[in-house]
């Protein structure tokens, strides 16, 4: 079935609106931001709305990539190619440049939004696996006002998170500025979604691993955040033998489910492998 059932549809003219317009139409109601994710599952009727509220006209309040402060805000319709095209984003977040350009096709990327990528709650986007590793914070705004969530806090289960109804996100947030980062990918073919991918971000001090965070896309049931790897690598020299010990701890922590894009064992074995090469690539790039 490739049409979707019958639904209602409102365009929302600001954010307040948006609100609004959720409340009065109740749980039945969705968001509709770049449609990548969302039309696709109704098509197939995974996805059922009774009513779209669509935000596309909110450009204005909500489109921007922008520092304040040394804190980075990237606004909820912001698009992918908007993340990807920021010198500032280049400057200070090589990894989700990295993440950016693995992320399907020009054409998704031209549309497809950083709220929509974080609200999906679809473990196999890259986006929120990056951010995980950049200790991104959600910004999202509701009937009671606003509140922030770690994004690593974001996700309660499979295409779940702990939005409330006519909550909506505003923006993505980040105020720490790591020394180094990467994000590596496997899929099977250009514009897939990952068979597994990895997103690092450390400080070294004095040829030591300070600090780090590693996010994990597509081996769970959520977007996944190594934090044993983490704690296995804080305060430690980095090197090969180092490497393979996070990685194996992180495939430990992962919980990758079988289907098209591989085996259990063979994901977990991408995530030992992505996890030393993307320690090694961020290592190399903060020296
Ligand atoms: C062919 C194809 C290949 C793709 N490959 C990849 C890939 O390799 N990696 C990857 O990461 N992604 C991939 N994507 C997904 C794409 O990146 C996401 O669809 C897109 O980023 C989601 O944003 P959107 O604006 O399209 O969201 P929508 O489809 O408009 O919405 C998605 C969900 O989020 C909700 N939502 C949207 N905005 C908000 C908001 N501000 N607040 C609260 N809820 C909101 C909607 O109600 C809906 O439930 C692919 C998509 C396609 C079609």
């Amino acid at each position: 079935m490739q049409v979707p059932a019958r639904f209602e549809y409102e365009v929302a003219g600001s954010v307040d609106e948006a609100i609004s317009l959720l409340q009065r139409h109740g749980p039945e109601a969705q968001l509709l931001a770049g449609g990548h994710s969302l039309i696709p599952m109704m098509r197939l009727r995974l996805a059922v709305p009774e009513v779209l509220v669509d935000i596309h006209k909110l450009d204005d309040e909500l489109r921007y990539v922008r520092d304040e402060d040394g804190v980075l805000k990237i606004g909820a319709l912001a698009r992918h190619r908007d993340v990807l095209d920021s010198e500032l984003i280049e400057e200070r977040y090589a990894l989700l440049g990295e993440a950016e350009t693995l992320i399907a096709d020009p054409l998704v990327r031209n549309m497809g939004t950083v709220g929509g990528s974080l609200a999906n709650g679809d473990p196999g986007e890259d986006l929120p696996a990056a951010l995980v590793a950049i200790g991104c914070e959600v910004v999202v705004r509701g009937p009671d006002g606003e509140r922030t969530i770690a994004v690593d806090e974001l996700y309660a289960g499979f295409y779940e998170t702990i939005l409330e109804p006519g909550e909506i996100v505003i923006e993505a947030r980040v105020s720490w500025v790591p020394d180094a980062s990467s994000y590596v990918k496997v899929k099977r073919r250009t514009g897939d979604y990952a068979a597994a991918a990895i997103g690092v971000a450390l400080n070294m001090s004095g040829g030591e691993i300070e600090d780090v965070r590693i996010g994990m896309c597509g081996v769970g049931s959520t977007t996944l955040r190594a934090r044993e790897a983490e704690e296995l690598l804080r305060g430690q020299r980095p090197d090969a033998e180092l490497y393979k010990r996070a990685g194996e701890q992180a495939a430990e922590e992962s919980d990758p489910i079988e289907d098209a894009r591989g085996t259990v064992p063979f994901k977990q074995d991408l995530v030992k492998v992505l996890v030393g090469r993307s320690l090694e690539t961020a290592v190399e790039r903060a020296a």
